[in-house]
């Protein structure tokens, strides 16, 4: 169980402004969160404080342990995948793993996921020479590398053309089967929220949420059943709610 309990976190830069406060929810080990909500209602900043890349009051644990970066790997696809444009496609995706001191079989893992996901001819190209697909598909390599315990996407297909997003979706969702990390992830897309995600939350200006909810159609492509249009609907209208406070 993913174990977020009562986090707030504030920016201290050009103001004292709270962003989340006290937010908690749990999340089933091995399954997938989807969180949208309006611009600017904290998504990134929740993304960021899970990452451990930004300080949180509050406690976040995982399988009864605290969430600590710095032995939990947590793989993380940022808004704009944030690639390095000085280092290559292979020096990207081995980057934390060097920092971590941990590049033994990572050479192989790699080689096998960039087969999966099709870019074994991009290793030794720069960021700056990918289309968007291909960009999207060197941070899901990035981030399944190190096996994570926890995966945490921010917007991860927002920045793709419908084909390109639906093809990355697919790629993303045959990885994610083989070790099923427990996921969150950020998206504006009610239907890649219910392919992809078991759970789906929207979250509301002040950073909490307003809607949460069990999606019983997680991987089933474009289900009939009337129920399944009344959850998207639902969905909908609690994202036009959150944007209107
Ligand atoms: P979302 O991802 O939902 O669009 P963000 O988490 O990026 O929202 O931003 C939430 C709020 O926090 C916004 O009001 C934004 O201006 C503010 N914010 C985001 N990053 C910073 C920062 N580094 N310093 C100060 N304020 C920030
Ligand atoms: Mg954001």
């Amino acid at each position: 169980m993913l174990e977020v309990k009562d986090i707030s976190v504030t920016y201290k830069k050009g103001g004292i402004q709270k962003v989340i406060d006290q937010m908690s929810w749990p999340l089933e080990t091995g399954t997938v969160l989807a969180v949208a909500g309006p611009s600017g209602c904290g998504k990134s900043t929740m993304i960021h404080a899970l990452a451990g890349i930004l300080p949180y009051e509050g406690s976040v644990t995982l399988d009864g342990a605290g969430l600590d970066p710095k032995t939990c790997s947590i793989g993380l696809i940022p808004q704009n995948y944030g690639l390095l444009p000085w280092k290559t496609v292979r020096e990207n995706c081995l980057y934390t793993a060097k920092i971590r001191g941990n590049t033994r079989d990572m050479e192989t893992h790699l080689s096998s996921l960039c087969k999966e996901l099709g870019i074994q001819e991009l290793l030794d190209r720069y960021p700056g020479t990918l289309s968007g697909g291909q960009s999207q598909r060197v941070a899901l390599a990035r981030a399944f590398l190190m096996d994570p315990k926890l995966l945490l996407m921010d917007e991860p297909f927002a920045a793709l053309d419908i084909g390109a997003a639906l093809t990355a979706r697919e790629l993303f969702l045959r990885i994610w089967k083989e070790k099923k990390p427990t996921t969150v992830m950020v998206t504006h897309g009610v239907e890649d929220a219910l392919y992809l995600a078991h759970w789906i939350a929207v979250m509301e200006r002040g950073g909490s949420f307003n809607f949460f909810a069990a999606n019983p159609w997680q991987g089933i492509k474009r289900p009939s059943e009337a129920a399944y249009g009344d959850l998207a609907r639902q969905i909908t209208e609690k994202i036009i709610k959150a944007d209107e406070i």
